[in-house]
């Protein structure tokens, strides 16, 4: 199979699906219509289709053989932004917006589906495509790990994509090893004794704590984390006080932690906790601190990595791979890459001569093409983890 010409013939069709669910955007866990075009869609081209798994979301397996198991999977929601692009395809839904390109995903999902479908003599196996709800922000994937997409069939590899605007259309990367970050909430609270403004001695000073406190967390990274490794601890909100005379009671601190490694959370986690209880300590104030984990790392494995790079080379040349990408970011497919080794590529969605708006900007926006490469080099990466040659299981 030539594998980018089929993708180009999709072109067309990649457009059309991505400007309906562009106009038509849904929040996450709500993606009704979306699934449905989703089922649909799979249905047709003979699918055996499972919907409502994790509430909205929908899995596709195809069995072409003996084989291995694959798995595919896309996020489905947009955002809660309203858009200001003035297209003919811009949302028609107040206040909600694809916004992160995850209209595309869906569409590259069913480009893969339709491909793969049509051409069974170039694999053999079982492919399963998963078509994931509530990404942002709302760990989807966590729900749909524990409600059981990866069992019956246990797929054995995987692949996830990004449109990426940070990279221009042409450019796919795939980096190993751990390219997004582990994410971290936390929330502060500084009990001190308020009076008045004019009266400090008569008081323990929660924004004065505060202050110092904000100071001090700078030095975890600095001070504790080895210039070798990567962290980041920001503070995103600092709430006290309401007017010039007074020194409140309390002060309330948010931000969040981002890492790699888990030797590393567990040095910035460890400090963040000593520095706010010594702080507070320090001030004769009290403090409390709560802490929840968003996600994991999205953690590449080499191999399946190494062979996606081969495909990428394969498809456009040396040229078009960048294996060095990474954010601190997060995503919530780190929840199905942590079960199953797979690769997340980000595939190039922006300009060539200019940059883009980034994602989940009121004026986000993608080269549609990077779809065409999107199906290309998963459909060619499927291909060969499911080799039509391979021995029977
Ligand atoms: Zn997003
Ligand atoms: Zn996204």
């Amino acid at each position: 199979m030539d594998t980018l010409a089929e993708a180009e013939r999709l072109f067309t069709q990649l457009v059309a699906w991505r400007r309906d669910l562009h106009r038509h955007p849904e929040l996450g866990f709500q993606e009704r219509r979306t699934a449905s075009l989703v089922a649909r869609t799979l249905r047709e081209l003979g699918y055996a289709v499972q919907e409502g798994v994790a509430h909205t979301g929908v899995v596709g397996v195809l069995e072409n053989g003996a084989g291995t198991v694959v798995m595919n999977r896309v996020d489905m929601d947009a955002l809660p932004i309203q858009e200001a692009n003035d297209v003919p395809y811009a949302s028609q839904v107040p206040g909600v917006m694809h916004a992160c390109g995850h209209d595309a995903h869906v569409a590259l999902g069913l480009g893969v589906a339709t491909v793969m479908s049509q051409h069974r003599e170039a694999w053999r196996g079982t492919l399963k495509l998963v078509f994931q709800p509530g990404e942002e922000g709302m760990n989807g994937a966590e729900v749909m790990v524990n409600e059981g997409v990866l069992e019956h069939p246990r797929p054995t590899a995987m692949l996830a994509t990004h449109m990426w605007n940070d990279l221009p259309l042409g450019v796919v990367a795939a980096t190993p090893g751990p390219m997004m970050a582990a994410a971290e909430e936390w929330e502060a609270v500084i009990t001190g004794h308020g009076g008045h403004a004019a009266a400090p001695e008569q008081t323990v000073d929660p924004i004065a704590t505060a202050a110092l406190l904000v100071t001090a967390l700078q030095t975890i990274v600095s001070r504790n984390v080895s210039p070798l490794d990567t962290a980041v601890v920001t503070v995103g909100m600092l709430r006290s006080g309401d007017t010039f005379n007074v020194i409140p009671d309390s002060a309330e601190l948010q931000g969040t932690v981002r890492t790699f490694d888990p030797a590393v959370r567990e040095t910035v986690v460890r400090r963040l906790r000593e520095l706010v209880s010594g702080t507070a300590q320090m001030m004769g104030a009290q403090a409390s601190l709560r802490l929840h984990s968003l996600t994991p790392a999205v953690r590449n494995d080499p191999q399946i990595t190494a062979l996606v790079q081969q495909v990428i080379r394969d498809l456009w040349g040396p040229d078009a791979l960048r294996q060095d990408v990474r954010t601190m970011g997060s995503e919530d497919a780190a929840y199905f890459l942590r079960e199953i080794p797979g690769c997340y590529l980000l595939v190039g969605s922006a300009p060539q001569e200019s940059t883009a708006p980034p994602h989940h900007n009121p004026h986000f926006d993608i080269q549609e093409r990077a779809m065409v490469n999107a199906v290309a080099v998963v459909t060619e990466t499927l291909c060969r983890l499911l080799p039509p040659d391979q021995p029977p299981q």
